[in-house]
């Protein structure tokens, strides 16, 4: 069954009433398309604010307002309970970052920087090497807060820098991508995680502010930019990436709105 009020799936937040971040998921009315109030909803900044307003409360402010579901033949139903946002135990990220001989990705660093400046991108970006494939390269999501969102596994070729694609039906042609989180979660005994993504290289929003951000499609070329940054033959931007194709979701608005109240300019 549909439920009239949900809370929005797409990645726009707005500034929370009770925190005063901009993590605040407003409620929508799938009856009409619009948004209940801007004060009508939830904060994701699940362990430090918590903050609820529920449509069930702005109807019994507002009785004046509420839906008549008899017009519609429909009855009111309470909205389905929410879940938590799941995270990543950080120590499974720690214990990525080790076997870089065989990591193909980090090979190819190699091959264009020198070893100081390859460890600084790899501990900047958290590069942590996966054995999901022979020489994969796992990507961290961690987000603002320095919680672990998502694990993206991805495979390159150790010379060209390029991606290795699938060679078998349906996914011929398309760059390798596993996405690890829910399985991790799974052995770590949590059978329906749910998971969000946030930008690659998020975490560093949580350092000072006054940062310039810039944001690229893919981790790679993120990683590559902040290598010319440090080398004095780029701007000295702090990138971001979206993850590429799944990252098709966060168009123009929402990435800024995503990043505004960060301090960030
Ligand atoms: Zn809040």
């Amino acid at each position: 069954m549909q439920h009239r009020f949900s809370l929005d799936k797409s990645p726009r937040k707005y500034v929370c009433p009770n925190c005063g971040k901009r993590r605040f998921v407003l409620y929508l009315d799938n009856e009409t398309g619009n948004y209940l109030p801007d004060y009508v909803g939830r904060c994701d900044r699940e362990s430090n604010c918590q903050h609820h307003f529920t449509p069930k409360m702005y109807f019994d402010n507002n009785p004046d307002l509420r839906p008549q579901a008899d017009l519609f033949g429909r009855p009111e139903t309470p909205p389905p309970p929410l879940k938590d946002l799941s995270f990543i135990p950080p120590e499974t990220l720690r214990q990525s970052l080790t076997a870089y001989d065989r990591n193909n990705f980090v090979k190819w660093l190699h091959s264009l920087f020198d070893a100081d400046l390859v460890t600084n991108l790899v501990e900047c970006f958290n590069v942590g090497t996966s054995k999901h494939w022979n020489g994969a390269t796992v990507f961290w999501q961690v987000d603002t807060d320095l919680k672990v969102r998502q694990a993206k596994v991805m495979l390159y070729n150790p010379t060209t820098g390029k991606r290795l694609k699938e060679d078998s039906e349906p996914d011929k042609g398309k760059g390798k991508v596993y996405f690890a989180g829910k399985s991790i979660l799974r052995q770590k005994g949590i059978e329906a995680p749910e998971l969000r993504q946030c930008f690659f290289g998020e975490h560093q929003l949580s350092r000072e502010t006054g940062q310039i951000l810039a944001i690229a499609e893919s981790e790679k070329t993120a990683i590559l930019m902040t290598a010319f940054a440090r080398l004095g033959i780029a701007p000295k931007y702090t990138w971001l990436a979206t993850g590429g194709k799944n990252g098709a979701k966060w168009t123009t608005p929402e990435v800024f709105e995503v990043l505004a109240g960060c301090g960030a300019t």
